[in-house]
């Protein structure tokens, strides 16, 4: 049974979504919003940096959202959003057995962390393969672990892990890492990281947990030691959009990520797009933030101006 019609379904309850909801609150707009983690990945970074007017961690900035956008009378739902449909004037939402129903509706997933794919992966998640520095590193108090990946997160990762662990290895494919220069150079001052070029990881070893990850050359050289003996491994390479619900959509995509236009319209009539599921330059929180709110005014003029 639908629980209520809304003028505005968001789903996601990260930076975009909030932002959208705190837009939509503002226009006046009945706004339901549904997720299955407060906050979002903002959450999980520990001290956000680059958030202008922001001087704390990420959790702090997300509760600041809710707040506000609880304040514009938006209706949380906590709650994974298991199928979405077409209904005759929007979008009707599962979520369990209860359905949401809205006039327009804003997609704010976020996206989910890209597995490596490799043996042991599987079998030693959370005994000791990790996706996430800031949520299990503290697990790792005076141990050896490796980063694999060479971005701006797998720095991040290493440089936080570096304050408790003794050692940390960043395992990278390539010759050179992509990270922001502040970044890199934190990387390259940290005594206890170091990184290891031109590799790529084939294996997790482990008994009970983990113990060792087997490297092989992705240049083709012998490597002279194969494998390195360590206690974690914290996978940083990168994420994937979260679109499985809108499979039956007519959404036009580009690389797995929804295709919008400049205010987050997307192809499907009534379907906004924002944050890190659109195929938005650049995925930060600060821009999931920007998009959130173009997305509630354009699905504001298309409820209430008919644009
Ligand atoms: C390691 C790392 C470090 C980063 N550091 C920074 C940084 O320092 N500064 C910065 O600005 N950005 C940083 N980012 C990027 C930033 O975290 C993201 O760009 C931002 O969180 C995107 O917000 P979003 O709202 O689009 O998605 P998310 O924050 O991912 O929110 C999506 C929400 O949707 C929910 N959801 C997903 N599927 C469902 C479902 N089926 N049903 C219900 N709910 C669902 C999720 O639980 C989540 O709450 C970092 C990212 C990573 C990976």
């Amino acid at each position: 049974m639908v629980k209520g019609i809304y003028d505005l379904m968001i789903l996601g309850t990260g930076a975009a979504g909030m932002a959208a909801a705190i837009y939509a609150g503002r226009y006046g707009l009945k706004t339901v919003i549904i997720g299955k983690m407060l906050g979002g990945a903002t959450n999980y970074r520990g001290p956000i940096e680059n958030y202008p007017g922001h001087i704390g961690t990420g959790q702090a900035l997300m509760e600041t959202f809710e707040k506000q956008a609880k304040e514009f009378g938006a209706v949380f739902v906590a709650g994974n959003v298991d199928k979405l449909a077409k209904a005759k004037s929007g979008f009707i939402a599962s979520v369990g057995d209860k359905k949401y129903e809205g006039k327009a509706l804003i997609t704010a997933l976020g996206s989910e962390h890209r597995k490596l794919g490799i043996q042991g992966e599987a079998e030693f998640a959370g005994k000791g393969v990790s996706y996430c520095a800031t949520c299990d590193g503290n697990f790792f108090k005076g141990k050896i672990v490796s980063v694999i990946g060479g971005s701006d997160a797998a720095a991040k990762a290493a440089i936080y892990l570096s304050d408790i662990c003794k050692k940390v290895y960043i395992s990278y494919r390539k010759e050179k890492m992509r990270a922001e220069p502040i970044n890199l150079q934190k990387v390259v001052e940290r005594k206890n990281i170091e990184i290891i070029y031109n590799t790529k990881p084939v294996e997790i070893i482990g008994d009970t947990k983990v113990t060792g990850l087997k490297l092989e050359s992705s240049v083709g050289k012998k490597l002279a030691n194969d494998t390195l003996a360590v206690d974690g491994v914290f996978v940083e390479i990168g994420s994937t959009p979260i679109i499985e619900i809108f499979k039956g959509f007519d959404l036009k995509m580009e690389g797995g990520y929804i295709i919008v236009d400049k205010v987050g319209r997307t192809s499907v009539k009534g379907l906004y797009a924002a944050g890190d599921a659109a195929n938005n330059p650049f995925k930060q929180t600060i821009t999931a933030t920007a998009d959130g709110v173009l997305a509630a005014k354009a699905a504001y003029d298309f409820l209430k101006l008919d644009k």
